[in-house]
Formats: C-alpha cells, structure tokens, sequence
C-alpha cells in the first residue's frame, strides 16, 4: 500500500519523478498482487514515463521442493522430536528480494557484479514506511543505496501531523480507484495472521490449496536438505500453530486481531506485530514480517 502510494505520488507530481521502480517476484506471491501490478504499470508508470523493473532470483515455492537447488530457507515453524518447538532461520527476503533488487540497482548504475562501484556514487532508493511504523525506517548499509522515506516528511496527514500515516495512504489510495491494493508476500509465508490464513481460505481457495500442498510437502523440510543428507528431525510447518494448515485454527481470532478492531475503531493504524501476522506484507528493506533472523531450529 506505502509504495504504490510512492509511486502514484511521484507520478502525479506531488513527489520529484521517480527514475524507476522495483518489484522483486518472488515467483509465489497472489494473483491479485500481479494484476495489481499490471494495472499500476499500465495506468500510472508508463504514462508518467516511470518504467517498473520485474526482477526475481527464481521460485521460492519451486526451489523449496526441488532437490537439487540450493534453497534460502523460509520462518517454518518447527516441532522438534523432544517436542520443544522452534523456527528455521528466515533467509528467504534476502534471497528472494534483496539480492535481485541490489543487482538491478547495480545494473541501472551501470556496475554489475563483480565490478566496484566507485565511492560516492549511489542510488537514491525510495522506501514506503509511513509514520506509523516510522521504526522500520532503516537505512539499507550499502554504499551504492542510500534509504530514503518521503511518506515521513508528507504534509497533509489527517490528523494534522508531519508524515503520512497507513490511513492517510489508504484515504488517497481510495480517492484515486486503488483501494483494492492488496499485500504483497509469498501465498505460503509463515508469518501470515489467522485473519490473512482465513481469508485466503475463504477468498482465493485455489491459493489456499495450493498453500496447503506446499505445507504437506515441506513438513520434513526442504528438499535439498533431505537429498543432501542434513535432514530435519523434527518437523515443518506454515502455521504458528504447528499442525496441517488444512486443520490449523485459523478461525481463531487472536487478541491481536481484536486490539487491531478496535484501533480501526478510532481511526488509528493497526500496526500488528507481524509475529502475530503482518500488516502489510513482506517488504524488502524494512520488513514487516517478523524478526530478521528467527531461533534456530535443531537439524
Ligand atoms: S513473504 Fe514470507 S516467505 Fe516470502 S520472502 Fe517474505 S518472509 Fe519469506
């Protein structure tokens, strides 16, 4: 939501034209996040002249399953065989979205890899953090990247504040015909909330079949582990919960979902914690889906 509010703002010339955009495809997200993106391309970026770079370093979902690629591992959560619980190591937005989008920035400065990119020379990267989660705003620490956040610096908030909250995205999203812009992460991330489980479920049943396949089919761990040898002990699953997804309770309404209600209520941001589901998916650089690097799962 934060960055096709960036972009529509660049491109009605609100915020200084932007040189091009990024979408890092991690080759598993929803279908509505493609036609999302095709119509954003279409009807706003290329009229504005803002050409929208697809990069991708391959199939989260298919690498996960295939015994001869190497695979960054997703936040699983796992059931050790002493019945202790724990998580796999979270390398996957690294993989999936930081190494394309770094490689595509090097291209556009004209310094491929392995060629240095001179001192002194960067690109400005714009990130979509708005005030409400103004805590993730982070600065990449590369050299040729320098982070920045114009949602921080916006005037015109609602409530009459410095910086764009997610309600002042929404109401200008919902003003211009792009209040249906949807979350952006895998269809199977494991950080997904109850809410977001459900309403895969309920909304998207041929995604969520294909999020319960995958988990029956990672509950031994990925499959390069298992060819190679290191294989899990314990078990592997997408739900917190750790059980089948198919038989997960993801009706449950956790606490969280209520506080979040309630919040809505009073017009204020439902900044969950994204241990209990993220609010807006994952993002590359200031992710919103759960600790960089989660416990360490025993092998
Ligand atoms: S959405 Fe989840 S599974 Fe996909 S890259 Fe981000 S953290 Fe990993």
């Amino acid at each position: 939501m934060q960055s096709t509010t960036l972009l529509l703002l660049a491109a009605e010339g609100v915020l200084p034209k932007l040189d091009g955009a990024v979408f890092a495809d991690v080759g598993w997200e929803p279908m509505a996040v493609y036609e999302h993106l095709d119509r954003l391309e279409r009807e706003v970026a290329e009229p504005a002249g803002i050409p929208i770079y697809r990069v991708s370093a391959g199939n989260i979902r298919a690498d996960a399953l295939d015994p001869t690629h190497r695979f960054a591992s997703m936040p699983l959560f796992i059931k050790n065989p002493d019945g202790s619980e724990g998580m796999s190591r979270r390398q996957c937005t690294a993989e999936y979205k930081l190494k394309p989008i770094k490689a595509k920035v090097r291209d556009l400065l004209g310094y491929v890899h392995p060629k240095p990119v001179p001192r002194g020379l960067f690109a400005e990267q714009w990130i979509g953090i708005s005030r409400d989660e103004f805590h993730r705003a982070k600065d990449s620490g590369i050299q040729y990247l320098r982070s920045s956040f114009p949602l921080l610096d916006l005037e015109g908030a609602a409530d009459g504040g410095t910086g764009w909250t997610r309600d002042d995205c929404l109401r200008y999203l919902r003003a211009r015909g792009w209040e249906s812009t949807p979350k952006s992460a895998c269809i199977g991330c494991p950080f997904h909330g109850n809410a977001q489980w459900r309403q895969l479920r309920d909304e998207h049943p041929d995604e969520w079949a294909d999020a319960v396949a995958f988990d029956q089919a990672i509950r031994g761990g990925n499959a390069r582990g298992n060819a190679n040898g290191s294989r899990l002990r314990g078990q592997a699953y997408l739900h917190r919960s750790r059980l089948p997804l198919d038989q997960a309770p993801v009706d449950r309404v956790t606490p969280y979902e209520w506080a979040s209600l309630q919040t809505d209520v009073f017009g204020q941001i439902a900044d969950m914690e994204s241990e209990h589901g993220d609010a807006d998916g994952c993002s590359p650089w200031s992710c919103r889906s759960g600790s960089p690097v989660a416990e360490g799962a025993k092998a």
